[in-house]
């Protein structure tokens, strides 16, 4: 299916979302535990969703969903984190979190699209401010036209919900399968974007487990590079 538009997730997919966690871990825990830390950087990716749904449904405070995330995971390695550690060790990844990178191979994949005159999109989850911002200090705002963001936060829902995903066809002007999708977490990238009827590309860095769940994506790669040649092969077929 040749691509009408493609739109990307943000975190883990144009950049390594686990640097500034590394760099966090490093400066709050280190002395204190010998975790395995990308380990411990997938499992917070999912207690992060789950503390989200939380604060989404307004059953937790802002506060309470930077703890819970760190404390839930640590927990799954015997650790009790204090609620003051959680914090430190939040501020600690915001910090490092100003410091991120595009992918390089991201960004060559972002280009090709302009010169293609394919248009670019983003949809992410998260709090919208926060989100724009780091589309800032990856530089990609310069790559993708802001009228082209959508960020769950602004909708109180989050990917896979399937408001997210029409109100970029919206912006777009086009809708279906000539829209791809491409993000790294299967439950709300992959999930989503084929409930709204898109193609998707799923960007499996990390070697996670496929849920058992009837949406496929059209192609899987496992690297930023192999998600660029995906992006180029779009604009042979
Ligand atoms: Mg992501």
């Amino acid at each position: 299916m040749p691509a009408d538009a493609i739109v990307f997730d943000v975190d883990d997919t144009l950049y390594d979302l686990a640097e500034p966690y590394r760099a966090a871990y490093a400066e709050v825990f280190a002395g204190a535990y010998d975790l395995p830390v990308d380990a411990l950087f997938t499992k917070s990716r999912w207690y992060s969703d789950r503390a989200l749904d939380l604060l989404t449904a307004g059953k937790i405070s802002e506060e309470d969903h930077k703890v819970l995330r760190v404390q839930w995971t640590f927990a799954d390695w015997g650790v009790d984190v204090s609620r003051a550690d959680a914090l430190r060790f939040q501020a600690a990844y915001a910090a490092a979190q100003e410091h991120i990178t595009p992918y390089p191979e991201a960004v060559e994949a972002l280009d090709a699209c302009a010169a293609a005159g394919v248009p670019v999109g983003i949809i992410s989850n998260g709090d919208a401010p926060h989100q724009r911002c780091k589309l800032h200090l990856l530089g990609l705002d310069k790559r993708v036209d802001e009228r082209l963001v959508v960020v769950s936060g602004d909708y109180n829902v989050h990917k896979p919900a399937l408001v997210l995903f029409v109100a970029m066809e919206g912006l777009l002007g086009v809708s279906g399968a000539g829209i791809w999708y491409v993000g790294d977490t299967y439950e709300t990238d992959i999930v989503g974007a084929k409930r709204a009827g898109w193609s998707a590309i799923w960007v499996d860095v990390r070697g996670r487990a496929v849920p058992d769940v009837p949406e496929r994506p059209d192609k899987v790669v496992h690297s930023p590079a192999q998600m660029r040649d995906a992006v180029f092969a779009l604009f042979k077929e």
